[in-house]
This record gives C-alpha cells, structure tokens and sequence, in this order.
C-alpha cells in the first residue's frame, strides 16, 4: 500500500482539510471528531489505542445517530482510512505507515469514514 503524510490534517476521500477535532455531543455522550465538506466524518483518538470506540463513534456520526442503520451498515456502504499522527515528526500518515498499529502504537489517530457513492441512502426520512 502506498502512504502519504501532510503536514495538515487532509480528508483521505477529497483532500479537502476537514474541521478541527472538537467535542460533539452525541445521545450516548460525546466524541471527539469532526466533518468534512465532502460528507466523510471522523472520530478522533488520541490514545491511539481505541480504534473500536473511535469506530462506532465515527460510525454513528455517519449516519447522524441512526443507530439502527448505522448496525445494518456492511462494509460495503462506506469506505474506512486511518489517519495517525506523528507527534515527533509532525506528519500526518496515511496509508502503510499509520497502519502499523499494535499496543506499542500511541500515536493518535483520526478513523474517517464515508459512505459509498452509489450507495441509496435518504430512505430514512420515510
Ligand atoms: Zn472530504
């Protein structure tokens, strides 16, 4: 896989810079995360060792705290990248080099997802 590193934090799916993490009050209590403009929303952990808490997190954002659609969700609906982020060297990673993971791995890490384009969605406000 091939790996990319910015020196902003850049939306994986259209490059755009997406908001800064802030605190977003969900009906479960709150992450930290943010949008982009392109529709992709991502969950902020900064142990770098949450990634299943920042998925579901990431995942209801998604879907706007549809919990019901957010649990039928397969793979196939949205895309995943994880973005970590390199304290020492000031780079965000994309791609092999923020993958590497494991429980030695503290770096933060910004879990975006999007759902897929062709993908008919907007049937919940049936
Ligand atoms: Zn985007």
């Amino acid at each position: 896989m091939r790996s990319n590193r910015y020196r902003v934090l850049t939306c994986p799916f259209c490059g755009r810079v997406p908001e800064e993490p802030h605190k977003i009050d969900m009906r479960f209590g709150e992450t930290t995360g943010g949008r982009c403009e392109c529709g992709a929303v991502y969950a902020f952990d900064e142990t770098g060792h949450l990634l299943g808490d920042a998925f579901n997190d990431a995942l209801a954002l998604l879907y706007n705290e549809d919990y019901d659609a957010a649990q039928n969700a397969s793979e196939q609906d949205y895309q995943e990248v994880v973005i970590s982020f390199d304290k020492r060297h000031g780079w965000y990673l994309q791609g092999a080099d923020a993958d590497r993971g494991g429980p030695l791995d503290r770096r933060s890490k910004y879990l975006f997802l999007k759902k897929q384009k062709n993908q008919k969605d907007r049937k919940e406000l049936s």
